[in-house]
């Protein structure tokens, strides 16, 4: 993905895949190169090398090793600096960050807002600038992260503050969970148009193992059942899945992300 900046820097967005779904986000200009949750480091080192790049900075979503267990190799080789969530233990930052705090990279036109979006983790925060949104492991494309750490009425409110953002942001998750995360919202609102245009578009991705991220806010809001727990349909599933009326958006939230739980999708899917 490349964006153009006003003054005429094209910055690329590149996803590096570790482990069997994760992406590792790197940002570059061709020279320098930003790293968004490094769970691994050899294929990070391995895309540096190929394409010429240094290292200028990682940048970490939350404590889970899937995200942050290729700092120390990386800073062995590179030593710049690491921001990350100020209020989980990460034994590698260098920067501590939290909601309100601006992070500029140096070498990049290119600054990002840090948000709290607790939920999946307790201190887990997200990056947001120049319409890119790097929010790990709390919003995926048409899902959200497990409630590790946190209650569903801190992950509601940080689902509806990414969702507060701007239509045409575009959204950066932490893995490849798109297509079994479209079977479960069918299985929510079965009458959502939008789902089956997206479950065919991902499909023809999948099959040809192209990455189907980014998304973008717009999207989500379309097709994602957990921004959608004010609409009928998901209201209506949420009830019957527990067998009780919901009082309110958070009720819903919750329900459907204890279904979800137990949701098993075909295994070609997983
Ligand atoms: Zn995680
Ligand atoms: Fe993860």
């Amino acid at each position: 993905w490349n964006l153009t900046q006003s003054n005429h820097i094209m910055l690329h967005i590149v996803p590096v895949r570790a482990f069997t779904d994760n992406y590792i986000w790197v940002i570059h200009d061709r020279c320098h190169a930003a790293v968004v949750d490094p769970g691994d480091a050899a294929p990070v080192l391995d895309f540096l090398q190929r394409e010429n790049l240094q290292l200028v900075a990682i940048l970490n979503t939350h404590h889970h090793n899937d995200h942050v267990g290729g700092n120390a190799a990386l800073l062995r080789e590179f030593p710049v600096p690491v921001y990350g969530p100020a209020h989980e233990s990460i034994p590698t930052l260098t920067h501590r960050l939290q909601e309100g705090d601006n992070v500029q990279l140096a070498e990049f036109p290119l600054s990002f807002n840090v948000f709290d979006i607790p939920g999946h983790t307790a201190g887990h925060i997200a990056y947001y600038g120049a319409n890119l949104l790097f929010c790990g492991d709390t919003l995926f494309a048409c899902g959200c992260g497990r409630l590790f750490e946190g209650t569903p009425q801190q992950m509601y409110a940080s689902l509806q503050k990414l969702a507060g953002l701007p239509d045409e942001t575009l959204v950066y998750c932490g893995h490849e969970y798109t297509l079994a995360n479209i079977h479960f919202a069918r299985a929510v609102e079965s009458g959502n148009q939008a789902l089956l245009e997206l479950e065919a578009a991902t499909r023809k991705l999948r099959e040809q193992d192209i990455p189907t991220l980014p998304s973008t806010i717009m999207r989500e809001k379309a097709t994602n059942p957990f921004l959608r727990c004010n609409q009928f349909e998901v209201i209506q599933s949420a009830s019957n899945y527990l067998g009780a009326s919901l009082p309110d958006p958070v009720s819903v939230f919750a329900a459907i992300r204890n279904w979800k739980n137990d949701f098993v999708v075909p295994q070609r899917e997983q």
